[in-house]
């Protein structure tokens, strides 16, 4: 047997790669931001993906740390020749090595409210990212409310930022938070998530148009995600607003979602190692804590989905539930099998994939861009 010798394009390929983060995607084309270099500003690149990748199966997503081949010195494009191992990895918004996810939330318009905000707490904890809390509306509230809030929620274990956009306040402590991260923001809509985002990097709209002009078609879909730089340091991305997060973890998990539980834990044992908290004997995590009414009920829900899911499998490949021509909800006898029906679905969804891919490439190609 022969050693496999090392290809010497490759090594030369790998020497000559800059370092840089992926900050938008769509189908086959990434603009990469490469890290700065002596103090001068990052550059923005617009790349494809090299065609080993590609075979490899190796996906490129926006937060990717890559090594990119720059075509030419003077060209804004290259090619993603290798995609670093990532450190975290978010599913909605599909996002890559993200450190933190803040949470925005209003103090007032619309009011806050404990069951909403300690929904959207276990579903960020539920992601492994650190979480952060920004509440801001706070030239709606007297002074006295926004200190009871604070002090609450610290208690919960968080510690919020108080911020508003309108009176211009609070940012320093918040800027000083996202600094050096990359930072998912996530909230109900209406606390101003918007508004916060577009004061945190005024040029949004010209940095991206003069960013990626061939990345616009596919802005303002809801799958699209994109990082911004603030100017400050670190990189930002909004998620569309959603108000009522589906929990679905397994009771298992969603006692680890409370910082409380896991202090508590941190303090003494239960008696049995399965504790559930609710009325097992010698538990030390149930008690009179605020949130604990909380983990109850959401305990509860997900003992509910767990039951749910246990019994779905038959149930679900018995039934089939189909939209009759009138818009009539009808079930009919499903024929294939929930495994085989799962496969059929993602390669559906391959095929639009594909298709989207070759839509926007064809697109490209319009633009004269066939040489690149
Ligand atoms: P989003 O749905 O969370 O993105 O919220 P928007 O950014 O669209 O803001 C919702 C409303 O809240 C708008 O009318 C904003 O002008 C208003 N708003 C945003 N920030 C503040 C603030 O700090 N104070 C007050 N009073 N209103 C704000
Ligand atoms: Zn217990």
């Amino acid at each position: 047997m022969t050693k496999p010798t090392q290809n010497p394009q490759a090594m030369s390929l790998a020497i000559a790669s800059c370092p840089g983060t992926v900050i938008a995607v769509q189908a086959n084309f990434y603009v990469v931001r490469l890290d700065a270099q002596g103090g001068s500003e990052p550059m923005l690149l617009l790349c494809t993906r090299r065609s080993l990748l590609k075979k490899i199966g190796q996906q490129v997503m926006v937060g990717d740390r890559v090594g990119v081949e720059r075509l030419s010195l003077q060209d804004e494009r290259g090619v993603i020749v290798e995609v670093l191992p990532r450190k975290t990895w978010l599913d909605r918004p599909p996002v890559a090595n993200a450190d933190q996810l803040f949470l925005v939330f209003a103090l007032e318009e619309p009011r806050l409210e404990a069951w909403q905000l300690s929904r959207f707490l276990v579903k960020a904890e539920s992601t492994d990212l650190a979480i952060g809390l920004c509440l801001n509306k706070s030239d709606l509230a007297a002074a006295p409310k926004q200190t009871a809030w604070e002090n609450r929620l610290q208690t919960w274990g968080y510690d919020p930022i108080l911020v508003s956009v309108q009176a211009g306040q609070g940012f320093s402590g918040l800027l000083a938070k996202l600094r050096g991260k990359m930072t998912v923001f996530a909230g109900p809509s209406g606390v101003g998530k918007s508004s916060l985002i577009n004061r945190l990097i005024p040029s949004v709209e010209q940095r991206v148009n003069r960013v990626s002009g061939k990345l616009q078609k596919g802005r303002h879909t809801t799958r699209h995600v994109e990082l911004f730089a603030l100017p400050t340091g670190g990189l930002i991305t909004d998620t569309p607003g959603f108000n009522q997060p589906d929990l679905d973890s397994s009771p298992e998990a969603l006692m680890q979602y409370f910082p409380e539980i896991r202090q508590r834990l941190t303090q003494g044992y239960c008696q049995f190692n399965n504790c559930w908290h609710r009325d097992e004997p010698g538990c030390v995590v149930r008690g009179n804590w605020e949130r604990y009414a909380h983990y109850l009920k959401f305990l509860e829900e997900a003992v509910a989905l767990q039951v749910v899911r246990s019994q779905t499998p038959d149930e679900e490949s018995a039934l089939k539930l189909k939209i009759t021509q009138s818009g009539q909800r009808e079930f009919e006898p499903r024929l294939e099998s929930k495994r085989y029906r799962r496969t059929s679905r993602r390669s559906d969804h391959q095929t639009f994939q594909e298709l989207v891919d070759r839509q926007s490439l064809d697109n490209l190609a319009d633009e004269n861009l066939e040489d690149w």
